[in-house]
């Protein structure tokens, strides 16, 4: 096209980037890319390869080493003897090597970019704006925590060995956000990208390679899900942390369960982008395009189902249905394009797929009418209309260029929409509005909302989700407590620390005719379902009265409560406070009668009963002390922008109570959860379930309002077993054997409940650095990140 051609037309021309160097790169390694273990280049154990193609064009680019559990064994020890020197280099050591990663990013950030789009397919535009960039700045801030480690994170030490399993959207972005904060906190790496996009992560081991990282600190195994999956199951790694579909992130939740691998899944999501009638029309048209059709709509937290308000609807969707006409489709190296190529033909075929369901079922399609470039795997931008919330195309992650839309009414109908989704990634809040955007923001139940903006990230912001979105944070101070742990963790006892009672036959009859207690749910004393009791023994075995042998049916009755006192979640943290302080002032009120039964229950001597009721009295005190002070924070990354990082009580939370821990143990793990706004069902231990049922008369006098402690006695088993399957529970912590711990993670991949389990240690209940910590707190809570943008 001449320049008069487009002076008058007005057109875009186009202007490839140069491929040369980074095909030049791909022919110095004979198109062959192969392992990096121990610091060397490893051709795979098997000898097998499979090919890797550029979208744009099905060219091959590379052979691709498929890895195999030998391989992953060889990463495994080379992590393994490396780690502990890695992490005696100190922060200042380990910033300095971050440092230098962050440098050499930038300095062959074009050789990165073209790199990813040539394997990737998405725009140049994109790898060269936003991904390089990001995979450097997330090394930089990372330097900045190794360096502060030691003072921001005191008694803290890595968990050893991490294994990471990233996809294909954004390769080496993925890469930055899992290696960066490993490596940071002093662990060492075994990296799994997706089988599709390899490149970069060679390059990246090239770069540790050149700045002279220490051997078997980085080590990249090449390979396909089998690759993967000898990562998750092998016994020397002690995290796995995984970015891809929620049906893998289910079956590493089952395969990790009872092994005491740490986990985080960034997993799917559908994520919710809603316009309020006042918005800016134009902007939101703007902020659709970054939204759903940013990286040809591979994003998990894309913006994929549009929610209107209906008084704006034709208008907004008309001009939307503008823009999409002049939306380009081409050459991902063009820099004049807006949408590149879709990564794979299998990821085509199940758009192509999913959008004939969807018309199927009733939307209407309406497409882009730009000309697709014939040889690779392109999608026109793509939108579904008058599409029913609860469709397929509506409830599905598509992971393609296609926007969903549905009307809306009210702001309450907004938020039920969009909250009427198993994932919680994110959501966009388009309003001018400012009351209207944060009032709505908190009431999504997505862990990034973004209000008048959309796909923000920043190393400084913890990325992650809520529901079967996955757990976990990457970035920030949040996304490091990914990679550490508590020294106080690895002194856990593999003893229980009391005396059982020993049964006998004798009954003393006084007692159990005066003593019928029963469950306590939704504020009220009721029977069990079952109609059945269990004896509860004194320390000497003598029967002393019976408590409720509570089942399935009372655990739904207890949830149900609790869903209803949502109330407490949305009280202010001063009324709790109030509420915890009472709670203890009425319970000091009884102190003697208390410290008799824990006497009569566990042998103990007054004196003994009387620290442990007056700990109790304590941890209260403690726990309503943090209501209103566990805070959370601002972020400022480097834009025009506030984030608000919110910290939300996850809602529901079975918690069974140490079976060892008597009432200070039952007082330990129910106060910082309710502290936060959590409901509870709580399974008190069997021994001395008598001191939660005496508990309950002082939460009648106390005004804490009905469902939030709802208490169920009985077999301890049983019941984890049930609440564990229970769909409408959010968060699930559980002192108890090895099995049961193994069993809670099993079950929750159902729905992807927040679980916290002791794997059968003990703690000593006595000890505030294991029984009173930020940890209570930290498991009581998710971080909700809102970008707020500032500026005229
Ligand atoms: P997967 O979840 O299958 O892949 C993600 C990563 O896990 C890849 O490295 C993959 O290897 C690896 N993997 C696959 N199976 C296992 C296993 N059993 N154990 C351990 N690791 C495994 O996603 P896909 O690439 O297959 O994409 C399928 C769908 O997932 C997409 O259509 C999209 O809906 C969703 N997705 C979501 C992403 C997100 O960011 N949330 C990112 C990518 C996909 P390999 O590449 O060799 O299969």
């Amino acid at each position: 096209m001449s320049i008069k051609e487009i002076f008058n037309n007005m057109d875009y021309g186009t202007a490839p980037e140069n491929a040369n160097e980074a095909k030049q790169w791909l022919k110095n390694k004979n198109n062959s890319l192969t392992h990096y273990i121990n610091g060397a280049w490893q051709t795979p154990s098997e000898n097998t390869y499979f090919t890797s193609k550029n979208p744009v064009n099905k060219e091959t680019l590379a052979q691709v080493a498929d890895g195999s559990t030998v391989d992953v064994n060889n990463a495994v020890k080379a992590a393994t003897s490396a780690q502990k020197s890695w992490f005696a280099l100190g922060g200042h050591g380990r910033a300095k090597y971050l440092y230098a990663l962050a440098r050499q990013i930038q300095k062959h950030s074009r050789l990165f970019s073209v790199l990813e789009t040539l394997d990737n397919g998405k725009p140049i535009r994109e790898s060269r704006d936003i991904d390089i960039p990001l995979v450097a700045r997330h090394f930089y801030h990372h330097a900045g925590w190794a360096q502060l480690m030691a003072k921001e994170l005191p008694n803290s030490e890595p968990l050893g060995v991490v294994g990471q399993i990233i996809p294909w959207n954004f390769p080496l972005l993925m890469l930055a956000w899992k290696v960066a904060p490993a490596l940071a906190m002093g662990n060492t790496v075994i990296l799994k990208p997706a089988e599709f996009t390899s490149a970069t992560a060679v390059l990246f081991a090239q770069v540790c390679d050149e700045i002279g990282l220490p051997k078997g600190v980085f080590n990249l195994v090449l390979g396909d899900g089998k690759a993967g999956q000898a990562i998750v199951e092998h016994k020397d790694i002690a995290k796995i942390a995984f970015t891809g579909s929620t049906a893998v992130g289910k079956l590493i939740r089952k395969a990790t369960a009872g092994t005491g691998k740490k986990i985080s899944l960034e997993l799917g999501g559908k994520s919710a982008f809603i316009v309020f009638e006042d918005a800016d029309l134009d902007s939101v048209v703007e902020g659709v395009v970054d939204a759903i059709w940013f990286n040809q709509g591979q994003v998990c937290c894309a913006g994929s189902r549009l929610l209107v308000q209906e008084s704006i609807n034709d208008k907004f969707i008309t001009k939307l249905k503008a823009r999409m006409n002049k939306l380009i489709v081409g050459d991902s190296l063009d820099k004049s394009i807006d949408m590149g190529a879709v990564v794979d033909q299998s990821q085509l075929d199940i758009i192509n797929k999913m959008v004939k369901i969807g018309v199927d079922e009733g939307a209407s399609l309406y497409q882009c009418g730009c000309d697709l470039p014939k040889d690779g795997c392109f999608y026109p931008p793509t939108l579904l209309t008058d599409v029913e919330p609860a469709s397929t195309v509506a409830q599905q992650e598509i992971f393609g260029p296609v926007l969903v839309a549905t009307t809306f009414r009210t702001p309450k109908e907004a938020v039920q929409i969009a909250n009427n989704s198993r994932y919680g990634l994110a959501a966009s809040v388009w309003s001018e509005n400012i009351n209207l955007a944060l009032d709505v923001a908190p009431q999504i139940k997505a862990g990034v909302i973004w209000i008048n903006c959309t796909n923000m990230f920043d190393a400084s912001v913890g990325f992650g989700g809520y529901r079967e979105s996955g757990f976990g944070r990457e970035g920030g101070k949040e996304g490091l407590f990914e990679y550490i742990k508590e020294s106080w963790q690895t002194k856990l006892s593999d003893k229980a620390p009391i005396k059982t009672a020993k049964v006998s036959a004798k009954v003393n009859n006084e007692q159990v005719i005066d003593r019928t207690p029963k469950l306590y749910i939704g504020g009220k004393q009721v029977r069990p379902d079952s109609g059945y009791s269990l004896p509860v023994y004194d320390i000497n075995g003598v029967q002393i009265a019976e408590v409720p042998d509570g089942s399935r049916k009372d655990i739904r009755n207890a949830v149900e409560a609790a869903n209803k006192a949502v109330g407490w979640t949305n009280t202010s943290a001063h009324n709790r406070a109030q509420v915890l302080y009472f709670i203890a002032e009425n319970l000091t009120v009884r102190q003697n009668e208390f410290c008799q039964r824990i006497s009569q229950l566990t042998g103990k001597s007054d004196k003994d009963a009387l620290t442990e009721f007056d700990l109790a009295i304590s941890r209260i005190f403690t726990y309503a002390a943090w209501c209103d002070k566990y805070d959370g924070q601002i972020h400022q990354p480097p834009a025009r922008v506030v984030t608000l990082a919110m910290k939300e009580a996850l809602g529901n939370i079975a918690i069974v109570a140490p079976e060892e821990g008597g009432f200070l143990g039952l007082i330990s793990t129910i106060m910082p959860a309710i502290a936060l706004g959590n409901r509870i069902i709580v399974i008190p231990s069997e021994q001395t379930s008598l001191l939660a049922t005496d508990f309950y008369q002082v939460l009648n006098t106390s005004d804490l309002p009905a469902g939030v402690i709802n208490i169920i006695t009985g077999d301890r088993d049983v019941l984890t077993d049930t609440l564990a399957k229970h769909y409408d529970i959010e968060g699930f912590w559980y002192w108890g054997s090895a099995a049961g711990s193994k069993l809670v993670e099993f079950e929750a991949a159902a729905t992807m409940k927040r679980t916290w389990v002791n794997n059968g240690k003990y703690y000593d209940w006595f000890d505030d650095e294991q029984a009173q910590n930020e940890l209570f707190l930290r498991n009581s809570v998710e971080i909700k990140n809102i970008w707020v943008p500032y500026g005229a």
